[in-house]
């Protein structure tokens, strides 16, 4: 037990029991709280791959664009979302999740 171990406890399910980091992807799922970007709906991890809801990652910044595979870069979004974002700025990406999450919330105010 160094010193530096003993003042920053590992975070939770940081590491594997061993021993390995877990991928980028799992460190999304844990960060986006197992929501999509875009929707703001439940992911469905499970959903078979290329189905509507099957777990994707979206770069904000677009591959094509120059944006970096980096988790600073990358949701996670359903593939129907992804789809819906396409190869759009950034800036227009951000508009449509607040177009979609403020329509999310009316839905919910009407029920
Ligand atoms: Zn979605």
């Amino acid at each position: 037990m160094g010193f530096w171990s003993r003042l920053v406890p590992a975070k939770k399910g940081f590491r594997r029991p061993n021993g390995q980091l877990p991928s980028n992807r799992e460190l999304i799922r844990e960060r986006d709280g197992r929501r999509c970007w875009l929707c703001g709906d439940r992911m469905h991890f499970n959903a078979p791959a290329n189905s509507d809801l099957s777990p994707t990652e979206e770069h904000l910044v677009s591959r094509s664009r120059g944006g970096k595979d980096v988790m600073a870069n990358t949701v996670l979004c359903h593939r129907k979302c992804n789809v819906l974002l396409g190869n759009r700025r950034k800036s227009e990406k951000e508009k449509m999740r607040r177009q979609m999450q403020a329509a999310r919330r009316e839905a919910w105010r009407g029920r």
